[in-house]
């Protein structure tokens, strides 16, 4: 395997790129596509759609998932929207400007050369999804309408009510069940994939779990695509789906591939607060919402007046007030800092103190509330379903909470990670967004992914690599399975007294406390204490009834937070080394004077790229230095 960090960009002007890449990238003949076998892991938005555009090449597909349905893949919750340089509403967008956004936004901690090609695609994007009959909202003309999302002062976000996540990932998902018709693509539903084989140095395939019969498999190819979302649910309370999870990057880690900039985890603004101990997941309130949703909080600290008895002249819109550019719609590092500022001065509202209200009464007052339903209305249902509340009379409640990672499994520009054959695509990846993702451009990225850049990189790599034939007998595979069974076999042998949850629970809290909205060394060195002994705790203490040859919930959870409790200490290793701040990163010893996260580009304008050693280990920190030849990088201002 080559321990070399070339990102593999192509030469040539920044706008010429892709192009020439393509032109000049190997091709597989119809005829032969057939005769590659590719594996897929995961159908969210980034799988379903190389699966979709994989099996409509002829290549044959095998793809795999956790549920029993590819279409109830993480994707399907998106709410807000997906953002494309179409210009629609001639507000002085451009691929461009998305360009320039996207790199800002990052806290210029992304590449160039793949946030171009990003900006590029996003147009096709649409087109795309419009065929397939995905139905964006509408402007009275027939024209497809825009809304606006943070760190942007264009519209180019396009939405299907609160349900575009849904939308697009019904078109993915029904794109790729024609493939499966058509007899190009396999779906293999209810598998978790528990290793990564590698053959000679390539990727060459999985080892699975049948997650209903319990059978161990083995299946071999000839590239691996790992589509398999972002690790959020490392902190036990984020916005993500409840299966979601780091096993499968976390295995190729083990395996040689390097994961960047782990310590790039986004926590969103806009959230549901916390409101017991009860809760295994948090609600997302989209970020469309600051379109029209006010945010403020009393000027007074403990005012605990109810909000509709505080006057205009004691209420702070701070962001309005800080930054009067943008307004509530900074970017989402910026406004949840700015919430919990706020609320460390005790200036929080509800039982907690721990909210900022968001409220739509001068929205509803200025564009009639049938508007605000058309536009809202299902996150509206959504909030009054979980809190009781009526946002349409009463402001919202909301509070920021882990939602995404910019960290994922290094690739160059062909998506490629370290170990040639295995591509990583959609959030897995560390690729587009440097240290802070903008809203809405998530969706864009992973059907970027899958739609349209993988077709091209993996004929490439395909076409230009040899194979030597590899089959599940191979030693590799072997050996690999034993690995699978005795790491089974170790959690239900241990027979403890705590479960799976209550230990991630507790991972969860010393995260979100250490590692959370705001970092320092002492809190650092703190997390990276405790995090061996909570693994110790687990292996000597956890408890995993049931067996392991059936459907067993307990079996499956407990192996994923084994793997949050190597994962995590990465994580927080990555955050103690990188000293400055940047985007979501946000090291209190380094902030302006007036509390933004302050760079060092002298000694930190590089993508951390970590290699695996064994646990116990210290990994090797391999640095891919970035370079910005056509945006100066500059403090990120919203002001
Ligand atoms: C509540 C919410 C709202 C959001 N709204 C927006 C929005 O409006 N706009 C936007 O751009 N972004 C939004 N995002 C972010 C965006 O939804 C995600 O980043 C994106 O959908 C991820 O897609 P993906 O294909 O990379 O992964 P996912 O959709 O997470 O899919 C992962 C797939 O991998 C499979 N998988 C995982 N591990 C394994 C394994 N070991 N073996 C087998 N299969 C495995 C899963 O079964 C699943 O099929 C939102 C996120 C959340 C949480």
């Amino acid at each position: 395997m080559t321990a070399s960090l070339d990102p593999r960009i192509p030469a040539g002007a920044l706008a010429d790129k892709w192009d020439r890449h393509r032109f000049e990238s190997k091709l597989v003949n119809p005829a032969n596509r057939r005769k590659y076998s590719v594996i897929i892991v995961g159908t969210g938005l980034a799988g379903a759609s190389a699966a979709a555009s994989l099996g409509e090449l002829g290549y044959n597909v095998l793809s795999f998932c956790i549920q029993d349905s590819a279409r109830r893949a993480h994707s399907i919750a998106a709410q807000g929207g997906i953002n494309a340089a179409k210009n629609y509403q001639n507000d002085g967008d451009s691929i461009q400007r998305l360009f320039y956004d996207t790199i800002k936004g990052g806290d210029y901690r992304s590449r160039e050369a793949n946030v171009y090609r990003l900006a590029q695609l996003s147009v096709n994007i649409i087109d795309q999804c419009v065929a397939q009959g995905v139905p964006f909202a509408r402007e009275y003309g027939g024209l497809l309408d825009n809304r606006s999302f943070g760190g942007a002062q264009v519209s180019r976000t396009f939405y299907a009510r609160g349900q575009t996540g849904q939308q697009l990932l019904l078109g993915a998902y029904q794109s790729m069940m024609r493939q499966v018709r058509k007899g190009t693509v396999t779906a293999l539903a209810n598998r978790e994939m528990l290793d990564l084989v590698v053959v000679n140095g390539q990727a060459r395939g999985i080892v699975a779990r049948n997650l209903v019969t319990g059978a161990i498999e083995r299946y071999a190819a000839h590239a691996v695509l790992l589509c398999t979302g972002g690790y959020g649910t490392a902190y036990y309370l984020s916005t993500n789906a409840v299966n979601s999870n780091v096993t499968a990057s976390w295995r190729a880690h083990k395996r040689g591939a390097f994961f960047a900039n782990p310590c790039y985890t986004q926590i969103h603004p806009t959230c549901i607060p916390v409101s017991g101990s009860h809760q295994s997941k948090l609600t997302l309130m989209s970020e469309s919402l600051r379109n029209d949703g006010r945010v403020w909080v009393p000027t007074r600290s403990e005012d605990k007046r109810p909000p509709e008895q505080i006057p205009e002249s004691e209420r702070d819109y701070y962001l309005e007030r800080r930054y009067p550019s943008f307004g509530n719609l900074v970017p989402r590092d910026v406004a949840s800092r700015n919430a919990k500022a706020v609320c460390d001065e005790g200036r929080g509202v509800g039982d907690s103190g721990l909210a900022v209200y968001l409220d739509f009464t001068d929205a509803i007052k200025r564009l009639g509330v049938e508007v605000i339903r058309s536009r809202y209305g299902n996150l509206f249902d959504m909030y009054t379903k979980i809190t009781d509340e009526d946002p349409y009379k009463v402001p919202m409640r909301i509070y920021p909470a882990i939602h995404y990672t910019m960290g994922g499994l290094w690739v160059d520009y062909n998506l490629m990670s370290n170990i040639p054959g295995l591509h990583v695509l959609g959030e897995a990846n560390f690729s587009d967004h440097g240290a802070n993702r903008l809203g809405a451009s998530a969706l864009m990225q992973g059907l970027a992914d899958g739609y349209f850049v993988i077709p091209y990189t993996l004929a490439n790599y395909l076409g230009g690599t040899s194979f030597q034939a590899v089959a599940t007998d191979h030693d590799a595979f072997r050996e690999s399975e034993a690995t699978v069974q005795a790491n089974i076999d170790r959690l239900l042998a241990v027979k403890g007294s705590k479960t799976p949850r209550q230990l991630h629970r507790e991972l969860g809290a010393l995260l979100w406390d250490e590692v959370g909205m705001a970092r320092n060394e002492a809190g650092l060195r703190k997390a990276l204490g405790r995090i061996p002994q909570l693994r110790e705790e687990f292996w000597q203490n956890v408890s995993v009834p049931g067996p392991k040859n059936n459907l067993n919930k307990n079996l499956e959870y407990a192996g994923r937070v084994a793997d949050y409790l190597e994962f995590a200490e990465l994580l927080t290793l990555d955050a103690l080394h990188r000293t400055e701040s940047c985007g979501g990163h946000f090291r209190e010893e380094s902030q302006t004077p007036d509390g933004e996260a302050l760079r060092d580009d002298a000694h930190f304008s590089y993508v951390a790229a970590w290699e695996f050693n064994g646990m116990g280990k210290k990994p090797t920190l391999h640095k891919e230095p970035l370079h910005f030849d056509y945006v100066k990088p500059t403090q990120r201002s919203y002001k």
